[in-house]
């Protein structure tokens, strides 16, 4: 059983450079008393993880709730903010509810926002979702879309996705996108991978998932769309893992 300080615990204990109050996430296509209970809920349980934080080395985000009432959004924001955390998450979103309706509560939340404070997406996305959150004020990200979707052979590609396991690639003899730079597009053709995960090999996954994380990152970047955060003034040092430096 969690508690908020069972929480915060946990996440001093495995010293995370930003961690998260637990919230309450109100399930998509939930009614507007429960969303605000979620609202109220997450509060309370944001003051008490904030009061059993011990680690000064540590940034604990602010979770706003709301789902995809406006007005929510802005109880959720007023209340959060006035605790004063270093940076703001934006839950509640993805579950469900239409691509607009998600794109109009983000850039309706950003705003409220301050600008100075890292805004952190949660559950979101694919690589369409980054470029559009980021074009509405968002900083980062956290989705297990492209690394499970990877594992059942689908990967992004600079149109949408390809279901790399099919057979119009079994004889390809060229990476899976000509011009993407992952290991695994500079190393393998596409109709290797596709073997790959014909017989069942485990460095399918591996390999898929190193494409569609790499492709994440070229999009955002592709976007251009990151200078957006560093003239908020908020630090865009964002990681990008299978590239070596230089
Ligand atoms: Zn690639």
């Amino acid at each position: 059983m969690f508690s908020p300080e069972s929480v915060i615990r946990h996440q001093e204990g495995i010293r995370a450079d930003v961690i998260m109050p637990i919230d309450v996430c109100a399930p998509g296509g939930s009614d507007r008393t429960g969303v605000a209970e979620a609202v109220e809920l997450t509060t309370r349980w944001a003051e008490r993880c904030r009061e059993a934080q011990t680690r000064d080395d540590q940034m604990l985000f602010g979770i706003v709730q709301g789902g995809t009432f406006p007005d929510l959004r802005e109880v959720s924001v007023e209340l959060i903010t006035a605790l004063d955390f270093p940076g703001y998450a934006l839950g509640g979103l993805s579950v469900g509810e239409s691509k607009n309706d998600m794109y109009d509560t983000v850039g309706h939340t950003t705003t409220l926002l301050p600008a100075e404070r890292p805004r952190y997406l949660m559950g979101v996305g694919s690589p369409e979702d980054l470029v559009e959150c980021v074009a509405r004020g968002i900083d980062m990200f956290d989705c297990v879309l492209p690394t499970r979707i990877a594992r059942n052979g689908a990967l992004f590609v600079r149109d949408g996705r390809v279901n790399v396991d099919t057979a119009r690639f079994r004889s390809q003899q060229t990476p899976i996108e000509a011009d993407c730079d992952c290991y695994t597009c500079e190393t393998f053709s596409a109709g290797y991978v596709h073997h790959l995960f014909k017989a069942n090999e485990l460095l399918a996954y591996r390999l898929a998932t190193v494409h569609n994380v790499r492709s994440c990152c070229v999009s955002w970047r592709r976007s251009g769309l990151l200078s957006a955060s560093r003239v908020r003034g908020v630090s865009s040092g964002v990681p990008c893992p299978f590239r070596p430096a230089g």
